[in-house]
C-alpha cells in the first residue's frame, strides 16, 4: 500500500510539473541570423543573446574554402532576419553569398568589411588573406560590424546588442594582451610556425611569429591555392635551417601532407591547431575566445622547449 502512495505521489509530482511553466524557461527567439562560419556564428552569439536564434551553415572543422552547399542551407538561409559572412573570398567560390541570392535575398552582412587585408603574393599573384579573424583586433571589427546588422534588423534591441557587444569588446583586448604576453615564452629564433595551409598570417603578424605552409591561402583550387612542390620544399627546407622544434596539424585540413613532411624533416607534431573552424560542443575550443586561447597554449608549449 505504502509502496502504491509513493507512486501515485510521484505521477501527480510529473503531472503538475508538465503544466507549471518553468520560470527559468527562455522566451523564444525573435530573429534568425544565419552565418556561414563557427566563428561568426560564435562573435554573433555572444552580441546576440536570446533575442535571436544563431545558426551556423558550416559545422565544427568543417572547411570553408571547398564547402559545396546543400539543399537544406538554401531553407536554412531563407528563414534568416539577417545573414552573415566572412568575405575576402573565405567561403570559395563565393557560396554564401550565392546561397542568400537564391534563396530569397535575405540581408547580408560581410564581416570583415573595414580590416585592412593582408596581401599574399604567389608568384606574382596577390591574393587578399582572408583568416582576418585571427588578429583579435580584426574580431573586434567584425563584431562591431554584427553589431550594426543586428541594429537595424532589431531597433528595439539595440541597448541590449550594444551593451554585451561593449563587454565582449573588453574581452577581446583582454584576450589580445594575454596572447602577447604568452608568446614572450618562446625564444625569438624559435617563433616560427609551420601549418598545413596559409591560415596562420594575422595571427602571426599580431604577435610575431614567422608562417610557414605547404598549401596556399586557400585548401580548394583557387590562385594560390593548394600545394606545390615549390612550396613543399620551402617548408622541408626552413623547417630544417631554422631548426624549428614542431610543426601543427589544422582541426580543418587532412593531417596526412603535415605528417609527411613532419616525418621528412626529422621534427615532432606539436599538436592541432583551430584553423577555420571552431572545435565541437563540449571542446575547448568551442568558442572564439577559446579557440584562440587553446591554439596559443599548445603553439606555446611546443615551440618553447
Ligand atoms: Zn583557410
Amino acid at each position: 500500500m505504502i509502496f502504491r502512495n509513493i507512486y501515485w505521489i510521484f505521477w501527480l509530482h510529473l503531472l503538475l510539473n508538465s503544466m507549471i511553466p518553468c520560470s527559468s524557461a527562455r522566451a523564444e527567439p525573435l530573429f534568425t541570423v544565419v552565418a556561414s562560419t563557427t566563428q561568426i556564428a560564435d562573435l554573433a552569439r555572444e552580441i546576440a543573446g536570446d533575442r535571436c536564434r544563431v545558426i551556423s551553415i558550416l559545422g565544427p572543422g568543417i572547411n570553408p574554402h571547398g564547402y559545396m552547399p546543400v539543399p537544406n542551407d538554401g531553407k536554412t538561409v531563407a528563414s534568416a532576419d539577417l545573414c552573415l559572412q566572412n568575405g575576402l573570398h573565405l567561403e570559395g567560390k563565393n557560396w554564401m553569398a550565392t546561397l542568400v541570392r537564391d534563396n530569397g535575398n535575405r540581408p547580408i552582412i560581410t564581416c570583415s568589411d573595414g580590416i585592412i587585408p593582408l596581401h599574399l603574393d604567389y608568384d606574382g599573384t596577390v591574393v587578399d588573406d582572408p583568416h582576418a579573424w585571427f588578429d583579435p583586433r580584426n574580431a573586434a571589427i567584425y563584431v562591431n560590424n554584427i553589431l550594426k546588422g543586428l541594429i537595424v534588423m532589431d531597433p528595439e534591441g539595440a541597448s541590449q546588442y550594444t551593451a554585451r557587444a561593449s563587454l565582449y569588446l573588453n574581452q577581446l583586448r583582454v584576450l589580445d594582451a594575454w596572447i602577447t604576453e604568452q608568446f614572450h615564452q618562446i625564444p625569438p629564433e624559435k617563433r616560427i610556425l609551420v601549418t598545413s595551409h596559409d591560415a596562420f598570417n594575422y595571427f602571426a603578424a599580431r604577435f610575431g611569429l614567422t608562417v610557414r605552409s605547404p598549401v596556399g591561402w586557400s585548401t580548394g583550387a583557387e590562385i594560390g591555392g593548394g600545394m606545390t612542390p615549390e612550396r613543399r620544399r620551402h617548408v622541408v627546407a626552413s623547417i630544417r635551417e631554422g631548426q624549428v622544434p614542431a610543426v601543427f596539424v589544422e582541426t580543418t585540413v587532412n593531417p596526412k601532407i603535415i605528417e609527411q613532411i613532419a616525418q621528412e624533416a626529422g621534427v615532432r607534431i606539436g599538436g592541432h591547431l583551430y584553423s577555420d573552424a571552431m572545435g565541437p560542443a563540449g571542446s575547448a575550443g568551442e568558442r572564439y575566445i577559446g579557440m584562440m586561447r587553446e591554439n596559443t597554449l599548445t603553439i606555446v608549449e611546443a615551440l618553447s622547449r
